[in-house]
């Protein structure tokens, strides 16, 4: 077996935490979003289950069935679907399926009808940002024949649901003309019988900042992995630790070219240490020439252009020994650079920094037991 040498090491109890906070926060109305591949961070539903989270929301049936396959019993919640998408299966799995138009309604009724149950369906309104859901000129027709086959038995409408775009910044008008959108489709749904039906429009930052103005269940994902899009909060925890280890090191004199292109070029003698971690993992090329890792306790540059499979650090005056680790991101606590940082350096969201780590390294997960747990543990 290869020994491992980069490791993406899940902090399984920081999003306990977060995720504990926002079940308080929420009034135990939390539904976690753990959509790809939970923003990277790979098995942790049951932890967020046991921490608070009632529901699971995700967007394809592909990965909805995936968490009932994993032993996830609680409701969840699959949001963007073709209608050529296996609506029988995800009725036969108890998945509740996000309806945005009449034309995904009626496939998802056939899907209902070959599996013999009702499907629970969320109807989808947009309420402003021209992206899923159903645009509000046809979200009548949509609320009428959605009470139409719930009479007939083959639907239960159990859920509305919105999206905001601005909510990330709570002085945004934007806010209060998308809450006027929802409580007005609210409003049409019950008029049309569709009246026990739970709203939800807040994410994370809706939530944090209140722009989502309290409907129902909050879909939360960012935040619950220490992701705050509203930068309104600094209780929430990162959750993820990325090392590497150093494959091989060299001392080189002023003058000397790295990487392709040679766009870095050392002003004095250095050492440098190759790191086996890449563009191919996630590593953002677009991060080349500003990012940092921390070595030996210090913060040291990344230098050259990324390659797929690896990135150069300057050490300086120091010369590491092949297989020493290094950290390229965690929490902050040591002095390392943080998933937020990595961001800014590669001019994104931690969001995508996060997502877009790749296969090849394993995810870790870590628990650190709390210490009342640990005398019961040795005996
Ligand atoms: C991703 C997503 C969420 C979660 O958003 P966060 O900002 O990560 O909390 C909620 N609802 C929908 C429809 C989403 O696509």
């Amino acid at each position: 077996m290869q020994p491992t040498v980069s490791e993406l090491i899940v902090h399984d109890d920081a999003i306990r935490e977060n995720t504990a906070a926002f079940a308080r926060l929420t009034g135990d109305r939390l539904m976690a979003v753990l959509k790809a591949d939970a923003f990277g961070h790979g098995a942790i539903a049951h932890s967020v289950l046991e921490a608070g989270a009632k529901s699971i929301g995700v967007t394809s049936i592909d990965e909805a069935v995936a968490l009932r396959d994993g032993g996830v019993d609680a409701p969840i919640l699959s949001w963007l679907n073709t209608p050529e998408a296996d609506f029988e299966e995800a009725v036969r799995r108890r998945i509740d399926l996000a309806v945005p138009s009449v034309e995904l309604l009626a496939a998802v009724v056939r899907g209902a009808v070959r599996a013999g149950l009702p499907a629970r369906i969320h109807l989808h309104i947009d309420v402003g940002m021209a992206r899923d859901g159903c645009a509000a000129a046809d979200w009548a027709p949509l609320c009428a024949l959605a009470r139409e086959v719930e009479a007939s038995g083959s639907v239960r409408v159990v859920g509305i649901m919105g999206h905001m775009s601005c909510a990330d910044d709570p002085a945004d008008p934007q806010n209060a003309r998308e809450r006027l959108v929802f409580a007005n489709a609210i409003r049409t749904a019950s008029r049309r019988g569709l009246a026990p039906a739970v709203p939800h429009l807040a994410a994370t930052a809706a939530t944090l900042t209140g722009a989502g103005g309290g409907f129902g269940v909050h879909r939360i994902g960012a935040g619950l992995f220490g992701i705050d899009p509203s930068a309104s909060t600094d209780l929430l925890k990162p959750a993820l630790t990325l090392t590497s280890r150093v494959v091989s090191s060299r001392e080189v004199g002023a003058g000397t070219g790295v990487g392709y292109g040679l766009d870095f070029v050392a002003s004095d003698r250095t050492h440098l240490a190759l790191l086996p971690v890449g563009y191919g993992d996630g590593l953002p090329r677009e991060a080349s020439g500003r990012a940092e890792v921390l070595v030996r306790g210090r913060r040291r540059p990344l230098v050259g252009r990324f390659s797929m499979d690896m990135v150069v650090v300057d050490t300086g005056e120091d010369q590491l020994q092949p297989g020493e680790q290094v950290t390229v991101f965690g929490p902050g606590a040591e002095g390392e650079p943080t998933v937020a940082e990595w961001a800014a350096w590669a001019r994104t969201i931690p969001h995508e920094i996060v997502t877009r780590l790749g296969s090849r390294i394993p995810r870790i997960h870590r628990t650190i037991e709390p210490s009342n747990h640990t005398q019961g543990a040795a005996a």
